[in-house]
């Protein structure tokens, strides 16, 4: 299952229609149908502060208490009061916005504060940040490889380096080439075949991977593809946007979890996911920033982050630096939820704060979302085409401020559901093969 590469709604729309209106209206008319039929688990309103219980508009209007699983707020940061603080000194003495993008006029100095925190926290010279972690990916790809390098990237990447990829490949010449999720061996195949040619004298090989992945909430196997990467002279990026302060006892990331000081030439980060924010992040070594900062076209040509998000990032350290156990108690919950629901016979998963619970292929996910909904459960379902039709999950996000009984609660939910569907009992489904 992918994961981005795959994900092209408008084919499964296709028409010969050659007006706007006829272009989008065989959508716009299963959208419609779809939201009359009561099954809108898509962009419903919140109308509150996301945190364990969120309050939400139903499509009738009315307003209830959601028990929230569907937040990357992993750590609860986007009301904590220290974060909420930052936010205010900092509109005190900026104001409320960026003059432009980092090189001309947009570079505070809390924006460089920032940069030298996050460089402490991936233990690496220096970072630099982007617009979002989408951005980011954009933004180095399309810079660093040239023509005759070979990109080989885990099939479960997300989308943004699938986009960087094609932006790339549409002026320079190189091998973007997939290898199987996690699949080490496969890797290390390619190398072996790919390793400076006698012929390419300049290839450079890049190898892509995510600390956590974003739909299966996997871990890297980040010793070994980090000495893969030695071995073969490879430079290896990884993207931890789901990493970064969820692993590692200070929220460092995969590479504080895995006791790992070097061996990732560049990380990628976003502030969309344990920091509540918007914004992404690369760090590297002194040179490679200096380089990207005036040869990326992602980072010259778009605005700064707002002073707030930089603030909101500041506090959220300093936040993680002093109440550690944060991320205990986020892990502390997720593995009590995975537990109970691969208990009641669901096929299920943990290692960081994701938790994808696998639909059967024959299950209407969305009809179980609207179950879901009934009993008060916010949660994500992840469909075709975003992953292939035998991949269709539920997708749970856990948070440090999830109470026991919320969990409970949650549990007592799936149960009703589980039965109700059939995924539970008397289902001869074994999970994904
Ligand atoms: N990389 C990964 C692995 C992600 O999961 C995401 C967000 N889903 C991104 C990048 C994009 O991050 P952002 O939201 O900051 O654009």
């Amino acid at each position: 299952s992918n994961h981005g590469e795959n994900f092209a709604l408008a084919e499964l729309f296709n028409t010969d229609a050659t007006t706007l209106q006829g272009r989008v209206k065989p959508f716009s008319d299963f959208y419609r149908d779809t939201v009359e039929k009561g099954m809108v688990h898509y962009s419903r309103e919140i109308v509150s502060a996301v945190s364990n219980r969120t309050r939400v508009r139903a499509a009738d209007g009315t307003i209830r208490e959601m028990i929230m699983l569907g937040s990357n707020n992993y750590l609860g940061l986007t009301t904590h009061p220290h974060v909420i603080g930052r936010i205010k000194d900092a509109l005190d003495t900026f104001g409320a916005g960026v003059g432009g993008p980092p090189l001309l006029g947009g570079m505070t100095e809390l924006h460089r504060l920032l940069e030298k925190r996050l460089s402490r926290m991936k233990g690496a010279e220096d970072t630099m940040l982007f617009g979002s972690g989408y951005q980011a990916n954009l933004g180095w790809i399309n810079t660093l490889i040239r023509a005759d390098d070979v990109l080989l990237y885990d099939a479960y990447n997300h989308a943004s380096l699938y986009d960087g990829i094609a932006l790339t490949a549409a002026k320079t010449k190189f091998s973007a080439i997939r290898f199987a999720h996690n699949d080490m061996d496969h890797l290390e195949r390619l190398l072996q075949r790919y390793r400076k040619a006698e012929d390419r004298p300049n290839r450079q090989i890049f190898v892509a991977a995510e600390g956590v992945y974003s739909m299966d909430g996997d871990l890297v196997p980040l010793p070994r593809i980090s000495a893969l990467c030695a071995t073969y002279g490879a430079v290896l990026m990884v993207d931890d946007a789901h990493g970064t302060g969820v692993m590692g006892r200070h929220g460092g990331g995969v590479g504080e979890h895995f006791g790992m000081k070097d061996g990732v030439d560049i990380w990628v980060g976003s502030f969309s996911k344990a920091f509540g924010m918007t914004g992404g992040f690369l760090s590297a070594s002194r040179e490679v920033i200096d380089y990207l900062r005036f040869c990326s076209r992602a980072y010259i040509f778009s605005a700064h982050l707002p002073i707030t998000t930089v603030a909101a990032v500041l506090g959220g350290l300093e936040v993680l630096e002093r109440e550690p156990e944060r991320i205990v108690r986020l892990h502390e919950n997720a593995r009590y939820l995975e537990k109970a629901l691969s208990g009641l016979g669901f096929k299920t998963f943990r290692e960081a704060a994701i938790i994808p619970v696998h639909m059967p292929p024959d299950a209407n996910i969305r009809e179980v979302c609207k179950l879901f909904d009934d009993e008060g459960i916010f949660l994500n379902s992840i469909e075709y085409p975003a992953v292939s039709k035998d991949g269709q999950r539920l997708r749970l996000s856990v948070m440090a401020t999830h109470t026991p009984q919320d969990l409970d609660e949650a549990i007592a939910a799936f149960e009703r559901v589980g039965r109700t569907v059939g995924i539970l009992a008397g289902s001869s489904w074994r999970g994904p093969q």
